[in-house]
């Protein structure tokens, strides 16, 4: 029998049988290596109870390592010429459906509800364009579709950033938005050599699973991310720096910034790294009481 699509021979095949050149700009990296394409979908703790999204199928590898353990697999696919590719490579598998369009212009909500069977386990599992894997993830986190687990890949150094806690160097605005959204840890790093054709960067397994409530909540999640990414707007400078730099330099709003800090018990001397989710929620809350 074939062997199955992500292995190096298969993988090699395909691409020379359809004449694919992987297509840089829009982030073409077979991966091709069956132990890390299982072990992705084992991350995901995908079973046939589950309905799974996948986001660039490319030509079906890990796609058919998905439909193989789950119920029902729905890929978005933005290139049109691997639509016959796949048609092929995934022919055995009932329980896939491939959409030609930009997972960024998807409906999620609409798809969701047109092709999968509600009361069912919905994941998310991909191997992420990386070019846009932080819209991709602030699309999917902010969408109303809520997913039992995420199990993405992107490059180690966004990985990185992503799972950063306060006071290290990759800790920032994108650290602090996704750990408010969800549960955030590494899965397992994966090596460049993995893919065909090699990228010039290591990568990494992302799982995001849905957190616990917080012992406090933000009073609107858009004014949240607003002043975490002012306050990392100058990540240079200390805190008191960048709240002038969002709410003015005036001496009154200068005083009123003063007094929240000290409500909150929050050095002005702080850079903003070293700052916990908690703080950022709190500050925003009061900055807002106080009609900043
Ligand atoms: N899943 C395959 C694998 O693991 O070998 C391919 C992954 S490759 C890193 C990324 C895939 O995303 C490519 O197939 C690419 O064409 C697709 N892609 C790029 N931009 C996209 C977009 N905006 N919407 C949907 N798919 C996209």
């Amino acid at each position: 029998s074939v062997p199955e699509i992500g292995s190096p021979a298969r993988t090699k095949a395909i691409l020379s049988r359809y004449h694919l050149v992987a297509k840089k700009s829009l982030g073409q990296n077979f991966l091709s290596d069956l132990n890390i394409l299982r072990n992705i979908v084992a991350a995901g703790d995908v079973s046939k109870q589950d309905n799974v999204i996948e986001i660039g199928p490319g030509i079906g590898a890990l796609t058919e390592q998905i439909a193989k353990q789950a119920r029902k697999v729905v890929a978005f696919e933005i290139d049109e010429n691997l639509l016959p590719v796949l048609d092929d490579t995934l022919m055995d598998y009932d329980n896939v459906k491939i959409i030609n369009q930009d997972i960024l212009k998807a409906n999620l909500p609409e798809v969701v509800k047109a092709e999968f069977e509600p009361d069912h386990p919905l994941k998310l599992v991909a191997n992420l364009p990386y070019y846009i894997t932080t819209p991709i993830l602030m699309g999917v986190l902010q969408s109303t579709v809520s997913f039992d687990a995420i199990v993405v890949m992107m490059q180690a150094e966004v990985a990185d950033r992503l799972v950063a806690e306060p006071g290290t160097k990759a800790y920032g605005s994108l650290s602090v938005v996704m750990q408010y959204r969800a549960h955030v840890e590494v899965a397992f790093p994966v090596p460049r050599t993995a893919f065909i054709p090699q990228p010039n960067v290591d990568s990494a397994i992302i799982r995001l699973t849905p957190r616990e409530a917080l012992p406090v909540e933000p009073y609107e999640d858009s004014a949240l991310f607003k002043f975490v990414k002012g306050c990392f707007a100058h990540r240079r400078k200390s805190l008191w720096n960048n709240l002038q730099g969002i709410f003015g330099k005036q001496p009154e709003v200068r005083e009123r910034i003063e007094k929240v800090l000290n409500e909150v018990g929050i050095s002005r001397q702080l850079r903003p790294e070293r700052l916990t989710l908690i703080n950022f929620i709190e500050l925003t809350n009061a900055f807002h009481n106080d009609g900043l």
